[in-house]
């Protein structure tokens, strides 16, 4: 839902939005339902650990997830891990799909998958009431795709479960791509064909410190500036105005509009100013910043009997602290205690 579009009530009926103390309104809420994943993608995991934290039972995400729709949140996306890998995931859908937003419209429910369960599960999705997925696919070339994710057969697995989630109308249908020096940043040509080919959205992400081991350095990053130059070397790019204000991508689309280009670079341009995200963990944490250094355990306040306008107030207590923006690249930088898969992209 856009923020800006959302109905005018008078002053004194309108209800309290959720904002943090530097005046953004956040609501948009990430929820990992699981850690474990069945891709072991060489800039994510080692490989060699698997999931390390406990999962909330459905009942209990449901529980949590309305408090925060209770508050103003209008976005739900569910991650992980890998999401479909979670038992109970269509059964969660159903329940958030007949949740409605303080300003009584469905949520925008949506969420991002490795692709790889998606070619039986679009249909069954789409009937639960999801109304859109992002895939991540970080080449175009099955061989590359295959050294990243570790899987033989990923690719076309993946490529099937693309068109199926179109199939069932899974759209708009985003891809990801995070790019990575010197083993995927060959792609971006190929992936801006796949975009018009496929007629759908290609996100390319800079690939943040978040990784299980220690991958990461500046010079492996992709800069949004060299991915947009490379693309207008061979087609013509027009830039496309936001959605929203919140809206994290450089969108860019071609002349004809089939297809999209969005560029999403949290490190070499970040938008911290217009985050309007707050995640839960697969174990009912609060993380406020994908770099915080503090959780808020939520479910342990639930655990051990809080009603649900403590909880609430808990929440909103907890949002008010939300930090300013990440310090990625600058001097005394830390990576956070736990990786991108045990956060929740
Ligand atoms: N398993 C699902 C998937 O593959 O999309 C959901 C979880 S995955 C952690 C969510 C997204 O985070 C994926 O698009 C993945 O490529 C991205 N990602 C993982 N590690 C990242 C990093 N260090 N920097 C940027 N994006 C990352």
């Amino acid at each position: 839902m856009v923020a800006a579009s959302l109905p005018v009530a008078p002053a004194e009926t309108a209800p309290p939005r959720l904002t943090d103390s530097h005046g953004r309104v956040i609501h948009d809420l990430r929820v990992s339902v699981t850690d474990r994943c069945n891709y072991k993608c060489v800039y994510c995991r080692t490989g060699e650990v698997g999931a390390q934290y406990p999962e909330l039972n459905i009942g209990e995400y449901l529980r949590l997830i309305r408090l925060f729709v209770d508050l103003g949140i209008t976005k739900v996306r569910l991650t992980g891990g890998e999401p479909l890998l979670r038992h109970g995931l269509l059964d969660l859908l159903r329940e958030l799909a007949s949740l409605r937003t303080l300003w009584g419209e469905p949520l925008d429910l949506a969420l991002t998958t490795n692709g790889h369960l998606l070619d039986s599960l679009a249909r069954p999705l789409k009937d639960a009431g999801l109304q859109r997925v992002t895939v991540s696919m970080d080449a175009v070339d099955a061989t590359i795709f295959e050294r990243i994710t570790r899987i033989p057969g990923s690719f076309e697995t993946v490529l099937g479960g693309i068109r199926a989630a179109r199939a069932a109308g899974l759209t708009p249908l985003k891809i990801n791509c995070v790019l990575l020096r010197g083993f995927n940043d060959d792609q971006v040509e190929g992936f801006a064909r796949f975009a018009r080919a496929e007629d759908v959205a290609v996100r390319f992400i800079e690939f943040m410190p978040l990784e299980e081991g220690r991958l990461w350095s500046p010079e492996i990053v992709v800069p949004l500036r060299e991915i947009v130059q490379r693309i207008r070397k061979i087609m013509p790019l027009v830039e496309l105005p936001p959605p929203e204000a919140s809206e994290t991508a450089r969108r860019y689309g071609f002349p004809d509009g089939r297809g999209e280009i969005g560029i999403i670079a949290p490190v070499t341009q970040a938008f911290c100013g217009a985050c309007s995200r707050v995640r839960l963990t697969s174990d009912g944490k609060i993380r406020t910043c994908l770099f915080s250094q503090m959780e808020h355990d939520l479910y342990g306040r639930m655990r051990a009997g809080a009603s649900d306008a403590e909880l609430r107030d808990f929440i909103h207590r907890t949002v008010q602290g939300k930090e300013a923006r990440h310090h990625i690249g600058e001097p005394g930088f830390l990576k956070p205690s736990r990786s991108m898969v045990h956060i929740g992209g």
